[in-house]
């Protein structure tokens, strides 16, 4: 097998394990379409799939997929004798067969199989819903589908949806660190404080008219200090007296 194809479905299986949960041993639905096209280009499936996977899977069938290839009669006989080689899993139609399409649809709604058929209304039907893997045979090659747009956009959505709601913590994070957060009224007023603390350069101006006062008060304080200290004599006090 080519390294690129074996990357290709390599990248395809870690999506699927990735995003919906698929799990070594991968589980492979097969269905009588796809054992059919084994068949005609003379290809044995579980070998094929083995190599073409690399890793542990197992391969499986159900009873409505054998009743369904025996109902459409000899044209179906080789694949009927492969299809029945597989483990036969348990589907809940026991004793009430549906269709082929209709049963491993009803398998993959809550496990993770990887179906493998040529149905391809079936494979359109899968499609539609997102974390369906398919499997099918391109002439003797097998092919794991890459995932469908459904799955991507799932996906998609999931991961936006987990972006927003980190990037929501994120910001209710930075606010309570940044103390921003508007609902808390105190902060209007640790603001109001805040505008007290430094004043604008404007207000500078006041207290330019306010320093000559104060620069008075203190200069009077001063003086009556000074006046408290200085002892004058009788001589000079007579003296001053004399001259006013
Ligand atoms: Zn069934």
């Amino acid at each position: 097998m080519k390294i690129s194809r074996f990357k290709k479905s390599h990248k395809t299986l870690v999506f699927f394990a990735t995003n919906f949960d698929y799990r070594e041993p991968y589980q492979v639905l097969i269905d009588a379409t796809f054992c059919q096209a084994a068949l005609q280009h003379k290809i044995g499936i579980e070998e094929q799939i083995k190599k073409y996977f690399q890793c542990n899977v197992k391969l499986l069938t159900t009873q409505c997929v054998i009743l369904e290839a025996e109902a459409l009669g000899a044209a179906l006989t080789g694949a009927i004798t492969i299809v029945k080689q597989f483990h036969v899993h348990k589907c809940g139609h026991e004793g009430k067969p549906v269709s082929a399409a209709e049963c491993l649809k009803s398998m993959t709604k809550d496990n993770r199989y990887i179906v493998a058929s040529q149905d391809r209304l079936l494979q359109a039907s899968l499609r539609k819903v997102p974390g369906r893997c398919l499997l099918y045979l391109h002439k003797a090659t097998p092919v794991l589908e890459a995932p469908s747009d459904a799955s991507k956009k799932w996906v998609q959505k999931r991961a936006k949806n987990l972006m927003l709601g980190k990037q929501a913590d994120k910001i209710e994070y930075m606010k309570e660190k940044q103390g921003l957060k508007p609902t808390e009224p105190t902060t209007v007023n640790q603001k109001k404080s805040k505008g007290c603390k430094n004043p604008n350069p404007l207000s500078c101006k006041k207290s330019k008219k306010q320093k000559p006062i104060l620069h008075s008060v203190e200069q009077s304080t001063l003086s009556k200090a000074k006046r408290k200290r200085v002892k004058i004599a009788a001589h000079v006090k007579a003296a001053l007296g004399a001259n006013q």
